[in-house]
């Protein structure tokens, strides 16, 4: 795909131009808004690791804390050759806005570590992660920062952060990540919270556009944790999901994709490239393939100025962090594109990250049924919320979905009052 203007692709700057936005149809106070718009902390760290042939190499990382107003910050940490401070502060203001938009008590943060996990082993990802949660020791913590999964972290690498955390604080803080493993505190549905939540928002959205789940066609780019549960859970609920795509490449079926058998395949050759259910087409292309829904569910700025006019999608289900830029907006909203933006979309993964928190500190662990009924009550009354605002104040779901968030958040500042 053709790149888009760099300030077009630039995530915090995406992020500013839709917040910036909705602050001014709140009618915002000017220095109340300054004070939400910039994260509250930013640290930058270099983390020595030796890697496994003896040299020592050193890794940057970062973890941005946008806002504690809510609640202690919360959010993923990234590993990735394409990290930034940028994408970092926009993946932490995002969270501040999620958590908002879905009412649970926590603000924003970020991080990441400009690494490439292909390349490395199991114990070089381990020392580095290890170490970089040493060196951020002072701001972690269950009431201060918690950790989650992001783009190339797991389940595991949560299990090395809490493991860290937790040898230096003299006894085990399971709550100081979510996203761990199940025996470790983990929650019942987490692993695939986010794609249940995509199946659930998409759910709401059919209702309101009177289509049906076993006529919709659905497209998404992504097979990790987002888009492969998506797709399997989309796929036993009625909808047919005829593309699909990860980095190396995707897969196309006009009459639908096995999803549990693509799914074993991945699992068994680390990738979807091959499979004989589908032909194979390439990740740019899906984008613009005639389907009803398209959940783009991998990376920034998929969705551009370059070809939103040839998106066929009625419905854009947001599965990754911004993977639509500012100019693309305007495009989809001309072309009357029902967008479910990704502050609202995808926070099922911190919605039910919240849920694992709660669980870790009364002790007291939930049935997944009881997570997954959670989850679908805070997402079909968040849908509800968001909506509202769309109707109430006549702007896009995304502003309507800022809208929101600002609203809770500057609402939390101003009973507050700012110390001096
Ligand atoms: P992941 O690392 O598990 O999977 C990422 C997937 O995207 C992989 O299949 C990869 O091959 C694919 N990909 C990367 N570049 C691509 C490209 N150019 N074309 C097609 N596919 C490409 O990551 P994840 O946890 O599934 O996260 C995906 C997105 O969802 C990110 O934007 C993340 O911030 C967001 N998100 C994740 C969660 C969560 O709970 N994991 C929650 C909310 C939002």
């Amino acid at each position: 795909m053709a790149t888009a203007y760099l300030e077009e692709v630039n995530p915090w700057e995406a992020q500013v131009a839709r917040s910036d936005l909705a602050a001014k149809k709140l009618k915002l106070d000017d220095g109340l808004w300054k004070i939400l718009r910039a994260p509250s902390r930013e640290v930058i760290v270099h983390i020595p690791v030796q890697l496994d042939d003896g040299s020592l190499e050193t890794f940057t990382g970062f973890r941005v804390q946008h806002s504690t107003a809510r609640g202690p910050a919360k959010g993923g940490v990234r590993y990735s050759p394409n990290v930034t401070l940028d994408e970092t502060r926009a993946l932490a203001s995002w969270m501040t806005w999620k958590c908002a938009v879905v009412n649970i008590p926590f603000g924003g943060a970020a991080g990441g570590v400009i690494c490439d996990p292909d390349r490395m082993s199991k114990r070089e990802l381990e020392r580095l992660t290890r170490r970089y949660t040493a060196e951020l020791m002072e701001l972690l913590g269950p009431e201060k920062d918690v950790l989650g999964p992001d783009i190339n972290t797991d389940e595991q690498i949560m299990a090395w952060i809490m493991d860290t955390y937790s040898m230096h604080v003299r006894h085990t803080v399971t709550a100081v990540v979510t996203g761990k493993p199940l025996e470790l505190g983990g929650s019942h549905g987490r692993a695939e919270a986010t794609g249940r939540g995509l199946m659930i928002v998409c759910d709401e959205a059919l209702k309101r556009l009177s289509m049906n789940r076993n006529q919709t066609r659905v497209v998404i780019q992504g097979f990790g944790n987002v888009g492969s549960n998506a797709a399997r859970l989309m796929n036993r609920q009625g909808y047919k999901i005829i593309g699909v795509s990860t980095s190396r490449g995707g897969l196309f079926n006009k009459n639908g994709i096995d999803i549990d058998a693509l799914s074993l395949y991945h699992e068994l050759n680390g990738t979807v490239i091959g499979f004989p259910g589908a032909e194979e087409t390439d990740s740019a292309h899906l984008l613009v393939t005639d389907c009803d829904i398209l959940i783009p569910a991998a990376i920034e700025n998929q969705i551009t100025s370059l070809n939103a006019d040839r998106m066929k999608a009625k419905i854009l289900c947001e599965g990754a962090n911004g993977p639509t830029t500012a100019e693309a907006d305007d495009i989809l909203s001309d072309k009357g594109v029902f967008v479910i933006p990704d502050i609202l979309a995808n926070s099922g993964g911190v919605t039910v990250s919240y849920f694992e928190w709660v669980q870790d500190r009364q002790g007291y662990f939930w049935l997944e049924s009881m997570v997954n009924d959670q989850l679908a009550h805070t997402l079909r009354t968040s849908f509800a919320e968001v909506l509202a605002y769309t109707d109430t104040h006549d702007v896009s779901n995304r502003i309507a979905a800022y809208m929101l968030a600002i609203n809770r958040v500057s609402y939390t500042l101003r009973q507050r009052g700012i110390y001096a």
